[in-house]
């Protein structure tokens, strides 16, 4: 678990941006994250050792700000980065799930070969911030269907007020480094 000054430094280096993208939403901003090298050393090095002994295969990251903690932690941890992106984004062949939105559905793909055909690899799965859970969902969903196990998903914020972490829980393990009320 996360010891309170290193949850302290990684809170204050978060920022607020409010009515980003659309009036009412609370927008958490992970740039300032990412450019203060004290905060974001105290977030990887926590992650690292929480599953340097996961004897994990791969790191799967959401797009997009998944690809940034997400291949971080791959390469501190000497282990491959697999991208799960928007629709139509990946070019070779690719699996796909669609998850609801407000209003319509969306789509996350995977390369079909994304796990180099090893059986039930172990994999983590990393994004910034749970909100819904339906990005989430539908990139565990994705893990499975490609020969992956997907053992834990993580995310370093989560949205306690939306009922999204309590769906990943039926589907894996799910680690939150912070919640916000
Ligand atoms: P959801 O599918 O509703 O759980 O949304 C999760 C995705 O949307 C993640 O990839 C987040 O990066 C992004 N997201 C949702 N809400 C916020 C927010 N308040 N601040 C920053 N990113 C958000």
């Amino acid at each position: 678990m996360l010891n309170s000054k290193d949850k302290e430094i990684i809170t204050a280096a978060i920022r607020d941006i409010h009515d980003f993208p659309e009036p009412g939403i609370v927008f958490k901003d992970i740039t300032t994250l990412l450019n203060d090298a004290d905060a974001y050393a105290t977030l990887m090095e926590h992650l690292y050792k929480r599953y340097c002994d996961y004897n994990l295969d791969y790191i799967a990251g959401i797009d997009a700000r998944g690809f940034i903690f997400g291949s971080a932690l791959a390469q501190m941890l000497h282990l491959g980065f697999v991208p799960i992106r928007k629709k139509g984004k990946l070019p070779h062949h690719t699996l796909s799930e669609s998850y609801d939105l407000e209003y319509g559905s969306d789509a996350v793909e995977i390369h079909a070969d994304a796990f180099r055909g090893k059986k039930n690899a172990k994999v983590l799965l990393i994004d910034d911030l749970i909100a819904t859970g339906g990005t989430a969902e539908a990139a565990v969903r994705l893990i499975n269907k490609s020969q992956g196990e997907c053992v834990e998903a993580c995310f370093i914020l989560g949205l306690d007020f939306l009922d999204g972490q309590k769906k990943i829980q039926q589907l894996t393990n799910i680690y939150t480094l912070i919640g916000i009320d």
